[in-house]
């Protein structure tokens, strides 16, 4: 097992990281930019090192004093959290290169499965069913009309290397298109340094789907159930619930065996996310792979019993899985809301600052994912989110009522935050009932 690894992230998923290294045994090396010098997780952390100014260009994503860092403090192992460099297969390749080991897998598979034309491409070799669309690159305009005339309206463009629901754009008749597909790659060129587009089949009220994947460096892949992510806005998720209100034992069984195919097809190791759209037909289509431990990891973990975190790491130290796929049992229903700092009011402007007061929920089955504290200074740079709030009931009525209570005791004064807006879902009608797609929230919520 590793003495130290440093970890290249900030927020609450390096505290996440640290706590699991804590509990292990192992120790940990923060690094942090200049605002962050107070930071959680530069003050949790056993050691910490500056590696740069606050633009994340400069610090959280500049691979060289990453790499420093870890050489000079003899941290063994990296481990990427999520967003920053946690899909950048440079940065994968050149811990390889330096003898680091990566918590994570190997650079092609980043490679591969980051470039979702390409994933989409491997995933129909390996007989997993894709979202219908385009064979390949939408290069210009004229392309992009006859494809969506051969796909048929409403269209989906979106980016090849996209994430975090950016340079996405739903086009539902022809007038529209052209514009449509340029303000989508410019979006793209400008978020991701590539405007390389594809288009997909308009899924009309489909739900988020996706499996937890774990697999070792001995050939061993397993799946820890699904995670439902269909309450989102704008492509981005709001809430995630496991397991999915619609999944049968039976829908469970199948999807869960393409998911562990797909990994498998690609020699996948660590853990991994397979994004599913499921329609209402009840026809599943593969949407993307995320080749990193995902923000929504701790309801798999609640249901699950699995540290999914301390998973990484034993299985980037070459530790065989403990478990086969007949010992994980799915126990109780969790619901994860993030919470950001944010104004729903003023079109979810985020809203950094000092938060003066902080009051955390807590009690039988609530979890707090955070890296707040009271008299933290939110800085402007980085995600808006502060934390995520999980709670495990016996059944997902349980884990609601649990859900309302805990939002309710959640104080955070100083900045404007989300937490009203998630106590108006949890306490939604149809939320309630289970019935729900991805475009709930704009339904539901249209003055918003
Ligand atoms: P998850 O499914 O884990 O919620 P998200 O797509 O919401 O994944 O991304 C998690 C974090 O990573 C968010 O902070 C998001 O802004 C960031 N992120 C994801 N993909 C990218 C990308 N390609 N470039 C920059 N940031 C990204
Ligand atoms: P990202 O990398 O930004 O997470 P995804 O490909 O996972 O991009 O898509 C983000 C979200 O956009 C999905 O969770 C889903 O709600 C919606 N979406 C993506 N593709 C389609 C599609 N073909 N039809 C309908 N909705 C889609
Ligand atoms: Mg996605």
């Amino acid at each position: 097992m590793f003495k130290k690894i440093l970890i290249a992230n900030r927020g609450e998923i390096a505290v996440r990281i640290i706590r699991a290294c804590n509990e292990m045994g192992i120790q940990t090396v923060a690094v942090y930019s200049e605002v962050d010098k107070d930071a959680l997780h530069t003050q949790m952390a056993d050691e910490a090192i500056c590696i740069g100014p606050a633009k994340s260009k400069n610090s959280y994503l500049n691979m060289q004093n990453i790499l420093s860092a870890t050489v000079l403090t003899g941290a063994e192992a990296i481990h990427p959290g999520y967003g920053f460099l946690s899909e950048n297969s440079k940065f994968a390749q050149m811990c390889e290169e330096c003898d680091i080991k990566y918590i994570g897998p190997d650079s092609n598979n980043i490679d591969n499965m980051g470039n979702k034309l390409k994933a989409r491409e491997m995933m129909i070799n390996a007989g997993v069913p894709v979202v219908p669309g385009s064979d390949g690159e939408i290069v210009d305009e004229t392309n992009a009309l006859q494809e969506a005339e051969k796909i048929g309206y409403p269209v989906m463009i979106k980016a090849s290397a996209g994430g975090g629901g950016r340079g996405i754009r739903v086009v539902s008749k022809e007038e529209d298109l052209v514009s449509a597909y340029n303000t989508a790659k410019t979006e793209a060129e400008t978020a991701f340094g590539d405007g390389t587009m594809y288009m997909e089949k308009f899924i009309e009220e489909p739900r988020h789907i996706e499996f937890q994947i774990l697999a070792d460096e001995h050939g061993n892949v397993i799946h820890l159930g699904e995670r439902d992510c269909s309450i989102q806005r704008r492509n981005q998720k709001v809430i995630e619930e496991a397991p999915g209100v619609v999944m049968t034992d039976e829908l469970r069984k199948q999807m869960g065996e393409v998911a562990v195919k797909a990994a498998r097809s690609i020699n996948y190791k660590n853990a991994g996310t397979i994004e599913f759209l499921l329609d209402k037909y009840g026809k599943y289509y593969f949407m993307e792979m995320n080749t990193r431990i995902q923000v929504e990891h701790p309801i798999t973990e609640m249901i699950t019993g699995v540290d999914l975190v301390k998973a990484q790491i034993r299985i980037a130290s070459g530790q065989v899985l403990p478990y086969k796929q007949e010992d994980i049992k799915i126990q109780g229903h969790a619901i994860e809301c993030r919470i950001n700092a944010e104004n729903p009011n003023k079109n979810f402007m985020p809203c950094p600052g000092e938060i003066k007061t902080l009051h955390i929920p807590g009690g039988y089955g609530v979890r707090v994912d955070s890296a707040a504290y009271q008299g933290y200074k939110i800085p402007p740079t980085y995600d808006s989110m502060i934390g995520k709030l999980i709670v495990l009931g016996r059944d997902r009525d349980e884990a609601i009522c649990k859900m309302r209570r805990a939002l309710g005791e959640f104080i955070i004064e100083g900045v404007d935050t989300n937490i009203d807006f998630q106590f108006k879902i949890v306490n939604n009608k149809n939320y309630i009932k289970g019935d729900f797609d991805t475009s709930f929230i704009s339904k539901e919520f249209q003055n918003l």
